[in-house]
């Protein structure tokens, strides 16, 4: 495409659209993206399942503005002619594009369904087109120019669990390209509350919101919601992510959000130097993990004094003063064990806080039946000891990461409670 694009219209696909069966929500959604990104709308339209008036309508639109986008009609059965149509009046043939066929071939692999001939036709692109992967469905999405490139053609899928998402995730950075306007993103760090928790409080949230975008994205033991704005300076798309920020501290989520576009280790070590507080760490199922998790940041050891690797109970009893009688009635996986770990931690260490990590990060010979992947984390400092019992799954490496990350986060929250 040649300079800015200014101009565009929406020409949604859909006989139930005419008889009023569904609301045109597509336009609605698209329609607000594209005013944010400070491109014009002077016509919208929409057609029913009709090859001719198709081809009429998309050759009239794309007469009249530079940026064309039509909704619906992508699917795979013989009445979706949306792709064949406007690919043709936009002076492009189609191919099959091997990566959106795999894609769908997984899609379908995924849900135990076998993929029909039908669908290799939603594997048929434009030639010369920029392809926009569908999380959601089979249908993907794709922009392509004319071959002079004075035009631009977007397709999307009709539904709107896959057009939303499509558009605001890859369409909107696609077309900021062709604007003056500036993306900025920040990204939302929470942890100590589940991806899917975070999502159903977020879900109307993240769904109407088009500047700024919040996408989530789910990390180990962190969730992440990257907020997006355009705006015509970095100055004021930067604003606009800080209000919506505002916005999402005051949310359910808000007290599990421990930073922006910073890393909890560093939120930690940023915590502990604000209140002049020290750090000794007693691990055992990590395995000096945590150490190292502190000491990749640059400045800890104003903070942070070390740890040791507890790995055996003679070196919990002998070097952090755990009782005896405490592991032969506990073992050495319990509650009360971390809680003795993490205090021999402080005491040792002479540090302010100790903490602490007992567990079992997989199973094998001496994991007693349905302890495995359950790991004890602890936290003590002069206001007391407080222990909490994780029960994680995946494979000894993602346990071991899991059980760090919940106590680098615990360690945050009891900070902030002061
Ligand atoms: P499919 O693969 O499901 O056939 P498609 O891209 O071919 O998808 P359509 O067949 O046009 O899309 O529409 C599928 C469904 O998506 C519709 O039944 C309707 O529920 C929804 N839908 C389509 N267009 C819109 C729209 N403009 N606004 C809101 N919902 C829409
Ligand atoms: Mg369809």
């Amino acid at each position: 495409m040649k300079g800015t694009i200014a101009t565009a219209e929406i020409l949604s696909v859909g006989t139930e659209l005419l008889i009023g069966d569904i609301v045109n929500t597509d336009a609605a959604f698209v329609s607000r993206g594209l005013a944010s990104l400070g491109i014009s709308q002077y016509y919208q339209t929409v057609v029913g399942d009709n090859r001719e008036r198709l081809d009429a309508a998309i050759r009239l639109a794309s007469s009249r503005s530079q940026l064309l986008i039509v909704t619906g009609g992508l699917g795979p059965t013989y009445d979706d002619i949306t792709k064949e149509t406007a690919a043709a009046v936009f002076g492009r043939e189609l191919i099959l594009d091997e990566e959106s066929l795999s894609r769908i071939r997984s899609f379908f692999d995924r849900r135990g369904k076998i993929m029909t001939d039908n669908n290799i036709k939603q594997a048929m692109m434009p030639v010369g087109a920029t392809v926009f992967p569908n999380p959601n469905g089979t249908a993907d999405g794709c922009a392509v120019e004319t071959p002079d490139g004075s035009r631009m053609l977007i397709l999307l899928p009709g539904p709107p669990r896959e057009l939303e998402p499509m558009f605001r995730d890859q369409v909107m950075p696609f077309l900021a390209q062709y604007t003056d306007r500036v993306l900025v993103s920040k990204n939302v760090n929470i942890c100590g509350m589940g991806e899917s928790e975070v999502e159903s409080i977020l879900r109307d949230r993240m769904m109407a919101a088009l500047n700024p975008t919040e996408a989530p994205y789910c990390l180990e033991g962190e969730v992440r919601i990257r907020v997006t704005a355009a705006a015509p300076t970095v100055d004021e798309a930067i604003r606009l992510c800080d209000r919506d920020i505002e916005e999402l501290y005051q949310t359910r989520v808000g007290p599990y959000i421990y930073g922006v576009d910073s890393e909890l280790k560093e939120a930690v070590v940023k915590q502990l130097t604000a209140r002049g507080l020290t750090l000794f760490a007693a691990e055992s199922c990590t395995g000096g993990l945590f150490a190292k998790e502190m000491t990749d940041v640059s400045g800890a050891s104003q903070v942070f004094r070390g740890g040791v690797v507890s790995y055996v109970n003679a070196i919990k009893c002998g070097l952090l003063g755990v009782s005896a009688a405490t592991i032969a009635q506990y073992t050495e996986v319990s509650e009360a064990c971390a809680a003795e770990m993490a205090e021999g931690a402080a005491r040792i260490g002479q540090a302010d806080i100790g903490v602490a990590t007992t567990g079992y990060a997989s199973g094998g010979a001496g994991v007693p039946e349905g302890m495995t992947g359950v790991v004890f984390i602890a936290v003590s400092d002069r206001n007391g000891t407080t222990v909490k019992r994780l029960a994680l799954t995946g494979n000894r490496d993602h346990v071991r990461k899991l059980a760090v990350k919940q106590l680098l986060a615990m360690l945050l929250a009891r900070m902030k409670e002061e």
